[in-house]
């Protein structure tokens, strides 16, 4: 059981919405008041680009410095990239997103699922389903037994190995309740349906609203994977229009200083966002790199991951349909490729929020993970009867992309891409600082192509069709070829644990 005894504790919405921010820790990390964020540069620097078109030369010399180092980009350069319209050039961007891609993390994908723990909420934004007030929402705050319930599902009977766990901000689901979620996950062994091996989920992330250092330090203590927090906006002037000042959320500075807390309580890999529609996505992504950049010099770590999510339908607001920052599917096609050569080395995660359409075409666009078969209502995989079914008074909003797991990994494997399960990063301790030179420098990429064969190989026999296995198979047998050719003298090693995980072994990796 988590050691909860450093925790603040609350007595109701009132008492948590006035006490919750620490102020201390917010200053520590914005000396004499100065926010990492500038938003006089980030405004002068659109101003500079606007209606300008792109130096092809510089943009060349701009790939190549991204390609060569792989270090985060200045956010003058990130916004050369920014400035390309001519299709060919931005082919040769692309093209390049997809090299680093493939340098830093090989030709896999790594798959995950959300889990919606609870959707109660003190706080007041205007775009969100799960906004107090809102009544047309259903409220629910899983149980410990309802959530085994739905690990049964998801880990029994999909095949996920890492979740991504999402909370409502409420003193219900308190720090101790998160740290309760997260071991409970843990604990969970069912039964795969093909084999009968035990299977279970071996990394949790969270999603979930920003924490004082104590509280992150708990959730260190029990397994956390990745803290993802999503800014919404750095525009501080939208961000307010959109989070009452009356809420937490509404709080800017202590958002955006939640990874510096993170890093100082040991929780090092983290996860930046942008909720793409709220506001000009020029001033989000020259954001992302300038935080990126705080938290590589205060750290000499960046971010784990980037979510590219944008605005959909929810319940009891128009913001998603109204906003008039909304980007179509060419702009996010165009977020994502700069993205990735600005931020090289870190991973990048395209959600079921998008359309099936907009996922099959960026995939070669530098992204690294995706979610399937996934179900964002509250308990709606064990309540419901397909992880297709959706209800929008029971989820935050809409999904877009509702093929099942099989679909998307027999349609990855036709596009030559494996599908990983891995989780071995961080149980290694490859986490942080520990990663960030293996992910530069093209080492990680190669241990995770191993790990990515053998949880495939696993998730095949498990939980795949028939059909499904039998183009699984011929991608492995050609990533084994690979894995003899490019290691030679390991490759009896790595056979062993691939034929023991043939007979029916589980768990294991390098
Ligand atoms: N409550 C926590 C918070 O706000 O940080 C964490 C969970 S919240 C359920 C997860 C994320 O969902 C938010 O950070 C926001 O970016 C995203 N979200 C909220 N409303 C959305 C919408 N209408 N469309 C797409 N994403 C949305
Ligand atoms: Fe609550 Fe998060 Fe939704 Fe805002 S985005 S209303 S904080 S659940």
């Amino acid at each position: 059981m988590a050691d909860c005894t450093s925790i603040r504790k609350f007595s109701d919405a009132a008492d948590y919405r006035a006490r919750f921010v620490v102020q201390a820790e917010i200053d520590k990390y914005l000396p004499r008041g100065r926010h990492f964020v500038d938003d006089a540069r980030i405004n002068s620097i659109i101003a500079g680009i606007d209606g300008k078109s792109a130096d092809p030369v510089r943009v060349r010399e701009i790939i190549a410095k991204s390609e060569s180092t792989c270090e985060t980009l200045q956010p003058e350069d990130t916004a050369v990239l920014m400035q390309v319209t001519d299709p060919a050039l931005f082919e040769e961007m692309r093209a390049a997103a997809d090299r680093i891609k493939r340098k830093v993390y090989d030709n896999r994908i790594v798959m995950f699922a959300p889990l919606y723990m609870s959707n109660l909420c003190v706080n007041g934004c205007r775009y969100c389903g799960f906004r107090e007030g809102n009544s047309a929402q259903k409220r629910r705050v899983l149980t410990m037994d309802e959530l085994k319930e739905e690990i049964d599902v998801v880990a029994g009977r999909i095949g996920h190995k890492r979740l991504i766990a999402v909370y409502g901000e409420h003193p219900t689901t308190s720090t101790e309740y998160i740290a309760e979620t997260i071991e409970t996950c843990y604990a969970r062994q069912v039964p795969a349906p093909r084999s009968g091996c035990k299977v279970g989920i071996r990394r949790v992330n969270v999603n979930a609203a920003p924490l004082p250092i104590a509280d992150l330090k708990v959730l260190r203590s029990v397994g956390i994977g990745t803290f993802q927090v999503f800014q919404e906006t750095y525009n501080r002037k939208l961000y307010e229009q959109m989070h009452p000042a009356w809420s937490v959320k509404g709080n800017y500075d202590w958002r955006t200083t939640c990874f510096h807390r993170c890093m100082e309580a040991g929780v090092d890999d983290v996860g930046l966002g942008v909720l793409y529609g709220l506001c000009d996505w020029r001033y989000e992504l020259l954001a992302t790199v300038m935080h990126a950049r705080d938290l590589e010099r205060w750290f000499n770590i960046g971010p784990h991951t980037l979510s590219f999510p944008r605005l959909e339908p929810a319940s009891g607001t128009r913001v998603p349909e109204e906003s008039p920052w909304l980007i179509d599917d060419d702009t996010f096609a165009r977020i994502l490729v700069i993205a990735r050569l600005s931020v090289p080395y870190t991973g990048m995660i395209v959600t079921a929020r998008e359309s099936p359409e907009s996922r099959n075409r960026v995939l070669n666009h530098g992204m690294t993970q995706l979610d399937c078969s996934s179900n964002i209502a509250i308990k709606g995989y064990s309540d419901f009867a397909s992880e297709a079914h959706q209800e929008k008074e029971r989820q935050q909003f809409m999904l877009g992309d509702t093929r099942s797991i099989d679909e998307m990994v027999r349609y990855l494997a036709t596009r030559g891409i494996i599908t990983s399960f891995c989780t071995a990063g961080y149980r290694c301790g490859r986490t942080g600082g520990c990663i960030m030179d293996a992910l530069k420098t093209g080492r990680e990429g190669k241990f995770c192509k191993i790990n990515a064969v053998l949880t495939f190989r696993e998730w095949l026999d498990d939980f795949a069709s028939d059909e499904t296995r039998k183009i699984g198979e011929a991608l492995i047998e050609k990533e084994l070829a690979g894995i003899k050719e490019w290691l030679p003298k390991f490759y009896t090693t790595v056979m062993k644990q691939y034929e023991a995980t043939c007979r029916g072994e589980r768990d294991l990796f390098f």
